[in-house]
């Protein structure tokens, strides 16, 4: 588990175990969630290939509905 960071406390917040996927290259920071990850698993950001790994993360609302009113 990943709680080291300080100065986010956002009660609301449930963090959860996430599989992202994290680029290989020390000079870039792109990850994505595993949810999200582009078909191939190459960074978005520098087209490296990403590996995977396991991040707490803020859960995400899966339930949001854009088209619900
Ligand atoms: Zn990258």
């Amino acid at each position: 588990m990943y709680f080291a960071k300080k100065g986010i406390e956002e009660p609301v917040n449930i963090i959860e175990d996430t599989t992202v996927y994290a680029c290989e290259s020390d000079l870039c920071n792109g990850w994505m969630r595993e949810d999200f990850a582009t078909a191939d698993y190459s960074c978005p950001m520098c087209g490296n290939p990403m590996k995977q790994e396991v991040r707490g993360l803020p859960k995400i609302k899966t339930d949001y509905n854009p088209f619900s009113k």
